[in-house]
C-alpha cells in the first residue's frame, strides 16, 4: 500500500514493518538524509494521527490548515495533531540544504475526541544519566516528562551517548531504538544507522555502548497499541470505509474536514488511486522479547 511521507529524498522507512505495524502508538517512522536536497512537499492531508518532525540537520518551513506558519529547526519538537483531518506543507529553507531527521506518526486512539492542532516545543526536558543525555521529545522517561500533547502512554527520546550507559525503562512499554549518528551496541546488539532494533516489552533497563564520539540514538516506546490500524497514503483509520471517505473528501477539497493551507493557491498533492481490493488492517505478529 502506498504510504505518504517525504519524497525525492533518501528515506529509510522502518515502520510500519510487515511483522511489526506499531511500537506503542508509533505507526510510521522515516529517517531522511543526511542528504543535500530541496524538499518540497505541497499541501497534503492526514487523518487519525499525530506527525512528529524531529530535524537533526536543516530547517523546514511548515504551514498547515490550523493557521501555523513556522520554521521547524533541529532540537525542536514539531507536533501536528490531525484529529479527524488536517492538511500541511513542508518546504526546506535555503538552496539544497543538508537535511537529516526523523518523521514519525503516532496513531490516535479511536475513542479520543481530538481537535486538529499544531505545537512546537523548543525547550524539551533532559534526563541526565550516567553516560547518557536523554532529550525527552514525547512522553515520559524516568520521571522526566515532555510538554507535548499525547493521547496514549508513549515515549520518544533522543539519546546522546558517551561510552557505556544504562537507561531505566518501563517494563509495561515496548521499545525500539534507531541510530541517528555514529554506531552503538544496544542491549548486546550492534547497530548502525538504518535498521530499527525492536526490544519488546518487559525491560527495566537498557544498556548502551557508544562506538563513536557523536553517537546519537532515538528511543521509541509505548504501551502496545490495542487497535488494528488501516493505513493508506497519509491516512490512519480503522476500516476500508474510513480510508475511502478520507480520500474522497480530500479529492473534493472538503473544507470542513481538511481546511486550507495558506500560501499555495490551488497547489496540492492529489491522492493516488485506491487499489482494487479492500484495505485490511496491519496485524501484529506474536513476538518474543
Ligand atoms: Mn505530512
Amino acid at each position: 500500500m502506498p504510504l505518504g511521507g517525504i519524497r525525492a529524498m533518501r528515506v529509510s522507512r522502518t515502520l510500519p514493518h510487515r511483522e511489526l505495524p506499531t511500537v506503542g502508538a508509533w505507526c510510521f517512522l522515516d529517517q531522511f538524509g543526511p542528504q543535500h536536497t530541496d524538499m518540497v512537499v505541497l499541501p497534503h492531508p492526514h487523518t487519525g494521527l499525530q506527525t512528529v518532525t524531529w530535524p537533526v540537520r536543516g530547517e523546514i518551513h511548515h504551514r498547515d490548515s490550523v493557521g501555523s506558519d513556522v520554521v521547524v529547526r533541529p532540537g525542536q519538537l514539531n507536533l501536528m495533531t490531525s484529529g479527524p483531518g488536517i492538511a500541511h506543507s513542508e518546504i526546506s529553507l535555503g538552496e539544497a540544504p543538508l537535511l537529516h531527521g526523523l518523521q514519525l506518526w503516532v496513531a490516535l486512539p479511536e475513542t479520543a475526541a481530538v481537535t486538529p492542532a499544531f505545537e512546537q516545543h523548543a525547550d524539551l526536558p533532559v534526563y541526565e544519566g550516567d553516560g547518557v543525555r536523554a532529550t525527552v521529545v514525547v512522553g515520559e522517561l524516568a520521571g522526566t516528562t515532555s510538554p507535548a500533547t499525547t493521547y496514549s502512554p508513549l515515549l520518544g527520546a533522543q539519546l546522546d551517548v558517551e561510552g557505556g550507559a544504562t537507561l531505566p525503562l518501563r517494563p509495561d512499554f515496548e521499545h525500539a531504538v534507531l541510530v541517528l549518528t555514529g554506531r552503538a551496541t544496544i542491549a548486546g546488539t550492534p547497530l548502525e544507522p538504518g535498521p530499527l532494533l525492536y526490544l519488546g516489552t518487559g525491560r527495566t533497563e537498557l544498556t548502551l555502548q557508544a562506538h563513536d564520539d557523536d553517537t546519537t540514538l532515538f528511543l521509541l516506546g509505548g504501551e502496545p497499541f490495542p487497535d488494528d490500524l488501516v493505513m493508506w497514503w497519509n491516512f490512519v483509520g480503522r476500516s476500508h470505509e474510513d480510508i475511502v471517505a478520507a480520500r474522497e473528501e480530500w479529492e473534493r477539497a472538503d473544507q470542513h474536514r481538511f481546511g486550507t493551507v495558506a500560501g499555495h493557491g490551488t497547489d496540492r498533492i492529489p491522492a493516488p488511486p485506491l487499489p482494487p481490493l479492500r484495505l485490511t488492517p496491519r496485524r501484529r505478529r506474536p513476538h518474543t522479547s
